[in-house]
């Protein structure tokens, strides 16, 4: 069957939902169904220059060391399920000796060794991560199945960006805080999540170390590869032994690694229930805590907004690290007068972005990070028609093995929806509509969350009434997802507390005394 433009017709049957393997035209779909005359021929980044270890230690004291216990497990690419390698499991003596070893490097080189000569080692290393860059895009894309060419163009740059950054405060430490004198904290015991792995790293322990900490920094299980390399940078740049140390294991070596008490500092990124067990499992010590949670962000679009810029950043809001994203757009907030050409536009859209091989440098949406999170947003997804919400998902193959969702639409979605409420973590958006300026501040704000929000308008003085109205940690105005290592980045009520990037981020790791 054709149209007058010659695209073929495919009608989705209406059992094809989500999920891996589900039967699916094999053509891209346009708008309603039509597809794409055309296909983008493969373009394959290479993983050649990826040398992967078939096992990884440790990196404590400035050497990889095989876990005490003995006992190793095993991370996957999430886009075939094949296995990339085997890492440590750290156990509790483990995380006491990577804890002790940090201590004496803080006592004995770090914490004592001026600015000027921190910031030497920190300029060394954005230098080298500039210089393997590729082999990190490379790595950090098969351990999470995210885009090579998010990796390549957002992540990795982001991470050398930061550490430029903060080498730059590390010797001006005395005027970044107007008459205080700024002393690091001494051990800082980082947990991160597996959507950014190194750029969460990176958000870490570039600050630490420009205050003059130490690290102990226990990456996420699905995605330990690109820390587990960042530690062959920090041998590169000639880090001093015990200054950075890497161990990998599960959520209890993470929540050993919080509540051991000769660590000063606590930061986190990860799930709000995470969040809040170590919170309990610290209240009362004295250590600082920074806290990065989740978010349901609301995008909102007023009726004068340039509907295309809008349709290019609501696509960016939600579908960029295939939703994998705290701050994540989830929420789209329509003005009325506007929502149906605008999700017409928007049905467009998604038909044409491309799913698929996340090392071809085409794709678009790469694979889910792992399986159990695949399963809660198919979960999720499932919630949303059983509420009565309607589900838009482009006509797109999806490949056979791996963790893969289609970018998802819902219209129709009440504020009671669990897709409106819930945290999805996964490329499904949520349209609602408003009418007024205050509806639109009252909708978005009606959330645990308040990590970050969007506005788009033409008007000047209404992004200002809303950027002071609306309770989120960050709000961008006609943009969305920008980061800068520059600008704080951090949320309010069950997002989180503390700041991250900026001199805000470098605050979170120094004690300020009088001069
Ligand atoms: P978690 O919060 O469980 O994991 C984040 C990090 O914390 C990982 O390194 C994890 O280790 C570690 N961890 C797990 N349990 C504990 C614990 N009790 N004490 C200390 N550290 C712990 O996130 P999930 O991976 O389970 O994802 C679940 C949900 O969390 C997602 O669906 C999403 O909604 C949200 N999330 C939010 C993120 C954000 O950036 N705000 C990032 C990731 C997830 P391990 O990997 O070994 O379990």
């Amino acid at each position: 069957m054709t149209t007058s433009r010659d695209h073929t017709v495919t009608k989705r049957p209406a059992s094809d939902t989500v999920g891996r393997g589900t039967a699916s035209p094999s053509s891209w779909g346009f708008g309603d169904g039509q597809a794409i005359p055309w296909e983008y021929a493969p373009a394959p980044e290479s993983r050649e220059i990826v040398k992967l270890q078939s096992r990884y230690g440790l990196f404590v004291g400035g050497k990889e060391v095989a876990p005490r216990g003995g006992q190793w497990f095993t991370t996957l690419d999430p886009a075939t399920e094949e296995p990339l390698a085997e890492v440590a499991r750290a156990g509790v003596e483990d995380v006491d000796n990577a804890v002790g070893v940090a201590r004496r490097a803080f006592r004995r080189s770090w914490g004592e060794l001026p600015g000027r000569e921190r910031a030497k080692y920190l300029f060394r290393i954005a230098r080298i991560l500039q210089e393997r860059s590729r082999e990190f895009a490379v790595l950090e894309t098969l351990d999470t199945g995210k885009p090579i060419k998010e990796s390549r163009d957002v992540d990795i740059p982001l991470v050398a960006a930061h550490f430029w950054y903060y080498a730059g405060w590390a010797d001006k430490l005395d005027y970044a805080f107007p008459g205080r004198s700024a002393r690091p904290l001494g051990v800082a015991a980082q947990v991160i999540p597996w959507n950014f792995p190194l750029l969460m790293l990176a958000w870490k322990i570039a600050p630490a170390l420009a205050a003059g900490n130490t690290v102990v920094l226990k990456p996420a299980s699905s995605t330990p590869l690109s820390a587990l390399l960042f530690a062959d940078v920090c041998r590169q740049a000639d880090l001093p032994p015990g200054v950075v140390n890497i161990v990998t294991g599960p959520g209890e070596i993470g929540l050993a690694l919080v509540k051991h008490p000769d660590v000063d500092k606590v930061a986190f990124t990860g799930s709000t229930s995470v969040g809040k067990q170590i919170g309990r499992a610290i209240a009362g010590s004295g250590k600082a805590l920074t806290l990065e949670l989740g978010g349901k962000a609301a995008n909102i679009v007023f009726d004068d907004a340039p509907l295309d810029q809008a349709i290019e950043g609501i696509v960016n809001g939600i579908f960029f690290n295939q939703g994998e994203v705290c701050c994540a757009g989830s929420r789209l907030l329509v003005q009325e007068s506007i929502a149906e050409p605008l999700v017409e536009k928007l049905k467009d859209r998604l038909a044409t972005l491309r799913v698929g091989d996340p090392l071809d440098k085409n794709t678009d949406v790469g694979a889910i990070n792992n399986a159990a999170q695949l399963a809660k947003i198919e979960e999720l997804i499932e919630a949303g028609v059983a509420e009565g919400a309607e589900l838009y998902q482009p006509a797109c193959e999806l490949p056979a093995r791996g963790y893969w969702v289609r970018p998802t639409l819902f219209t129709n979605v009440a504020q009671s929806h669990r897709i409106a409420q819930e945290e999805v973590f996964g490329p499904v958006l949520s349209v609602l509509t408003f009418r007024t300026p205050d509806e639109a501040i009252e909708k978005a704000n009606n959330t645990p969350y308040g990590l970050s929000a969007g506005v788009w308008t033409e008007k000047g003085s209404r992004i200002l009434k809303m950027v002071k109205e609306l309770r989120a940690g960050v709000v961008w105005a006609n943009t969305f997802n920008r980061f800068d290592p520059t600008s704080p980045f951090g949320g309010y009520k069950e997002s989180g507390f503390g700041r991250e990037g900026g001199l805000h981020g470098l605050l979170a790791y120094v004690r300020l005394e009088d001069r």
